[in-house]
């Protein structure tokens, strides 16, 4: 199963997407973090993310494509992996789509985790990261409403997507979450079945 998480950051992507790649067994993969990794590594594409990163701004679709591409080649990831924070643009969409039909997969489905702005607000300023102060989050807010919120139509178009309310404690959004896996994989094994 691929099954990407999209949402805007204090959405609760982190969590939740970890906390599905263990219940289903598979690889969780965070672009967020293979960046920052990248940046204390100051790696090539570290150093070329550092800027971007720092001021809330979205990395190059060719850098993200770069490291992410290769890490879902790895053995882990052939039955499949959670993919937080990525795709984060239409292009990266489509990179991941045409990525995964020349190995014969499909996308499982992708997740919105869908928040008030007010509740986004008052979670990511207890949050305490080091890319939150308010300047780097107003910013990574609008980045999120130009870039990646038209990805919510690319994948409703494909009739992939699934908004799951992101509202109440860890365990509530998470429950919603098996939900609807749940009903992903039904629906799936019955179009095997046709
Ligand atoms: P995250 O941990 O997912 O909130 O990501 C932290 C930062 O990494 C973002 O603000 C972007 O600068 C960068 N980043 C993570 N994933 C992507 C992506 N798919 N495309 C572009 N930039 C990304």
């Amino acid at each position: 199963m691929q099954i990407v998480f999209i949402g805007p950051p204090g959405a609760g992507k982190g969590t939740q997407s970890v906390r599905l790649a263990e219940y289903l067994g598979v690889p969780h993969l965070s672009t967020g973090e293979m960046l920052r990794g990248a940046c204390r590594q100051k790696s090539e594409i570290g150093i070329k993310a550092t800027e971007a990163m720092e001021s809330g701004q979205l990395v190059s679709d060719d850098l993200v494509e770069e490291i992410v591409f290769s890490r879902l080649e790895k053995p882990d990831c052939e039955s499949g992996c959670i993919l937080d924070g990525f795709p984060r643009t239409v292009p990266q969409a489509e990179a991941l789509d045409h990525w995964l039909a020349k190995r014969g997969q499909l996308l499982s489905g992708a997740l919105e985790l869908r928040v008030s702005k007010e509740l986004l607000v008052e979670r990511l300023s207890s949050r305490g990261r080091e890319d939150d102060d308010q300047g780097t989050v107003l910013e990574r807010l609008r980045q999120y409403d130009k870039l990646t919120h038209p990805l919510l139509d690319y994948y409703g178009n494909r009739q992939v997507l699934q908004v799951i309310e992101g509202s109440g404690t860890q365990d509530e959004v998470f429950s919603r979450v098996q939900g609807v896996v749940a009903e992903m994989n039904s629906s799936s094994s019955e179009q095997a079945e046709k």
